[in-house]
């Protein structure tokens, strides 16, 4: 009976890879499986690899040393212990991110994850992931939290439990495109909390935070601060794709 099963399960994704053959996420060329970018795709992306600042992740010249933490982490230390991004972020990276969040193309989810989990090769282990919270009201127009499909994706991988009810916005943001850096740390900070009946899932714990870009580091940092006010013993960031300059 569990041969049939099999058997038809498999009848089932042929059937289904017929009238819905999987296709690259990015570039919509036809490919062996969902969940992975074609090999064109891929080749386009540029992962990020040592050496880099050993707090905010920004990658250094060949010639700079390992272990070194960035001008801008030793002037103004961020609020996470430390960040690690799977690729820099460019107009490959950027057009992946833009078409998970308004056109809704999920099917990247999984190769993002997948590159951001070998980001994280040789960080500490982390108890559980946290993606950063949107404002409900822009969740409503938008439907789904892209960081959350991430984080959901990226916890399976790490068999992490995942909680999306941790942080939340209370009070919208606008949005941080067009600001300076100083404009956005001002813009972000204060704007996120642990709820009081949750803090117990924080106390003590070391928290994953899910974001799909690292631009200045300012929501990420006031994410991490609110979640170390609610004592959280470590707050590792984990990004998508993260700027090439320093965050600042
Ligand atoms: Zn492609
Ligand atoms: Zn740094």
């Amino acid at each position: 009976m569990k041969m049939i099963g099999r058997h038809i399960k498999r009848a089932g994704v042929g059937l289904l890879d017929f009238l819905l053959p999987p296709r690259c996420p990015r570039c919509s060329i036809r490919i062996e499986a969902d969940g992975h970018l074609c090999g064109a795709c891929w080749g386009q992306l540029k992962p990020i690899t040592v050496p880099l600042c050993v707090r905010c992740g920004l990658p250094f010249g060949a010639g700079d040393l390992e272990g070194a933490e960035c001008g801008a982490c030793l002037r103004e230390p961020p609020a996470f212990d430390w960040a690690r991004a799977g690729v820099l972020y460019d107009d490959e990276a950027k057009s992946l991110i833009l078409g998970l969040k308004y056109g809704g193309q999920g099917a990247g989810v999984p190769a993002m994850a997948r590159m951001m989990a070998g980001a994280l090769v040789g960080q500490p282990r982390m108890d559980i992931v946290v993606p950063v919270p949107l404002h409900p009201r822009r969740l409503f127009t938008r439907r789904f939290n892209q960081s959350q499909l991430i984080g959901r994706a990226l916890s399976s991988i790490l068999s992490l439990p995942l909680d999306s009810f941790i942080l939340f916005r209370h009070r919208a943001t606008p949005s941080q495109g067009t600001l300076s850096r100083k404009g956005r740390k001002r813009n972000v900070t204060g704007a996120f909390a642990v709820a009081k009946d949750v803090k117990g899932r924080v106390m003590g714990k070391r928290v994953l935070l899910v974001d799909d870009v690292l631009t200045t580091g300012a929501t990420a940092s006031a994410c991490a601060a609110a979640l170390k006010r609610a004592g959280a013993r470590e707050v590792g960031l984990v990004v998508f794709a993260r700027v090439k300059g320093p965050p600042g």
